[in-house]
């Protein structure tokens, strides 16, 4: 009993806080409220971005994803018109888009990518000038003249776009999306708010800035390397030649050399490193050799 009256006499309780702070400042108040706002959007953000959390049907991976596939495959289809003009149009050799679409398809066909479920489509840019190719969410790949001209074999063609197919399937950029959200403190409901995936997707700033920025996407190394080897575990899965990709990088490099800097090695770093991951992959994999049906 004397010990609990102790006590609190000398501890102030709630009550006499708020007595001695409050007359203090107003201007004390206004700030703790903006910080306590400030924490709320904070928060509210962080568990919008982790509530998005789903395992990767196709990889196993645990992802933040605010897009579902629908979304994804919408905005893509959406941004393939700006793409397009961004590069020339699309290249006017239809054999050329042939082999591209050949090889395309069998990537897909024969590998794990079919599960995924993607509407993949192929588009060969008639752009001569920026070596380049890319992916966007849903499915949509592309490749410019400028590189596939300088592809020497099938397999190499199917080394570029079985490493885009590992860009879609991995969903790097639906993932890349979700962190900007959570960067900038936005909810994925009020961005897809504008699009329902399928039927309308509106064309507000927000949408349009996102499609915006998936022109120059460009992904982490990690994201990078997990393209990479999917990349080849589609290939082999398809009969390609794994080490062709190793002859694809040093066409890179050998590209990046030049007085244009090809935007393929901007958003594809380190050719040299790449290769060294190539040639373990295809050790471990084929230690006896390539086999002999595979395509070169
Ligand atoms: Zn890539």
């Amino acid at each position: 009993m004397n010990n609990q009256r102790q006590t609190s006499r000398r501890a102030p309780t709630a009550e006499t806080v708020r007595r001695r702070t409050t007359p203090r400042s107003r201007a004390g108040n206004a700030i703790r409220m903006r910080l306590i706002i400030g924490l709320v959007v904070a928060a509210f953000s962080f568990f919008s971005f982790i509530s998005k959390r789903e395992v990767n049907p196709t990889t196993g991976e645990v992802q933040y994803i605010s897009l579902t596939r629908e979304q994804e495959i919408t905005m893509g289809l959406q941004a393939v018109p700006q793409m397009v003009q961004q590069h020339g149009g699309l290249d006017p050799d239809p054999e050329a888009q042939a082999l591209l679409d050949m090889v395309g398809e069998r990537l897909v066909r024969n590998s794990f990518a079919v599960t995924s479920e993607y509407p993949f489509e192929f588009t060969l840019l008639a752009d001569e000038e920026v070596i380049n190719a890319f992916a966007l969410p849903g499915g949509q790949t592309f490749i410019t003249a400028a590189l596939f001209n300088r592809l020497e074999t099938e397999a190499q063609l199917a080394g570029v776009m079985g490493h885009e197919i590992g860009h879609v399937i991995a969903r790097h950029g639906a993932q890349r999306i979700a962190k900007q959200e959570l960067t900038e403190g936005l909810t994925g409901a009020v961005v897809m708010a504008a699009c329902d995936g399928g039927t309308s997707c509106q064309g507000t700033a927000r949408m349009a800035q996102m499609i915006g920025g998936m022109v120059n996407m460009k992904y982490g190394r990690e994201d990078e390397l997990e393209s990479d080897e999917l990349g080849l575990a589609i290939m082999v899965d398809s009969s390609y030649d794994p080490s062709a990709m190793t002859r694809v990088m040093e066409i890179l490099a050998e590209a990046g050399g030049g007085a244009r800097q090809p935007e393929f090695m901007s958003t594809h770093p380190d050719p040299g490193n790449r290769i060294q991951r190539i040639e373990e992959f295809v050790q471990e994999n084929f230690p006896e050799g390539i086999p002999a049906d595979f395509t070169r």
